[in-house]
């Protein structure tokens, strides 16, 4: 339950001259150790349950494809099926290791000044498959895009919450990523029309495994990982994650990263080239 502890008692009856001469009670606050123990059997079932459904449709259709004759077309429609359940089972990896590796202290980070503005339309491109269907438009209005970052980090922050507007909008929606500033930072928000979130969700979205449990949203496959990948990188970064919806009308995800003073940079940090 909410609020509750959970707490070990250790007892021990003292007994001196064969008499019975008091009890030592030891209260142990575990919760910590319990929620860790729970989170770590919830995450293994988890990932089990994620890896076993993709898995399961390679062998499927592989064994379709060796043992059936079938027409070209046919093959080529099981074959695309492969492909993509193949690269849905490496990106499920992929995240699994990843918080893994946040978890146990282990991620390490490059940080360097990067200029988030190509890191944008590289992502943006990466996507491309997908934004056919979508059309993506960047506006950039300020003429610092610098940030103090690890590249590949930044690139997949960029890459999850653009692929989350993709996923949970409409076919022909419109997603705009618009970079500014203010005072201290530099600002992104991407906005999608697409399904959006329910306000009692919002406090609950970075966290590990959380997914929005109503059909529109569980129709559509994923891990509840993303986000909360997104947000340890952000607070690496010093930065921040904020959410902006409407049901039915869509969602703007707010980054901001600290703004970094030109003149100031430091030494130890070479700019980036590219
Ligand atoms: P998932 O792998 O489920 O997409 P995420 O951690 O990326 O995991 O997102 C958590 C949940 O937040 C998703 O299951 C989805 O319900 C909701 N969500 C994330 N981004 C959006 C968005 N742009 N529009 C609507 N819902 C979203």
């Amino acid at each position: 339950k909410e609020n509750s502890h959970v707490i070990q008692v250790y007892c021990k009856k003292i007994v001196n001259e064969g008499k019975a001469a008091g009890t030592i009670i030891v209260h142990r606050d575990i919760t910590k150790e319990f929620e860790v123990d729970q989170m770590k059997s919830e995450f293994v079932s988890t990932v089990s349950h994620e890896l076993r459904t993709p898995l399961a449709s390679v062998l499927g259709f592989t064994e379709l494809l060796l043992h059936k004759e079938l027409k070209p077309e046919r093959k080529t429609k099981y074959l695309n099926t492969i492909y993509s359940e193949a690269k849905r089972l490496s990106a499920l990896i992929n995240d699994f290791l990843d918080i893994q590796r946040m978890e146990s202290g282990k991620q390490s980070y490059e940080k360097k000044y990067i200029d988030i503005r190509p890191i944008w339309e590289t992502v943006i491109e990466n996507q491309q498959v997908q934004t056919l269907i979508h059309q993506i438009h960047l506006s950039v209005d300020t003429e610092q895009t610098r940030i103090l970052g690890d590249k590949e980090k930044i690139q997949q922050i960029f890459t999850n919450v653009l692929s989350n507007a993709m996923k949970y909008s409409p076919k022909g929606g419109n997603i705009y990523i618009h970079l500014y500033e203010n005072e201290h930072s530099l600002i992104i928000d991407v906005k999608d029309e697409g399904l959006g979130i329910p306000k009692e969700s919002i406090p609950h979205l970075f966290e590990k495994f959380y997914r929005i449990d109503n059909t529109d949203h569980r129709q559509i496959g994923g891990t509840g990982l993303g986000l909360s990948i997104v947000a340890e990188i952000v607070k690496i970064h010093d930065g921040t994650i904020t959410v902006d919806s409407q049901i039915g009308e869509g969602s703007t995800f707010t980054l901001t990263f600290p703004k970094i003073n030109i003149k100031k940079e430091d030494k130890q940090f070479a700019p980036d080239k590219d």
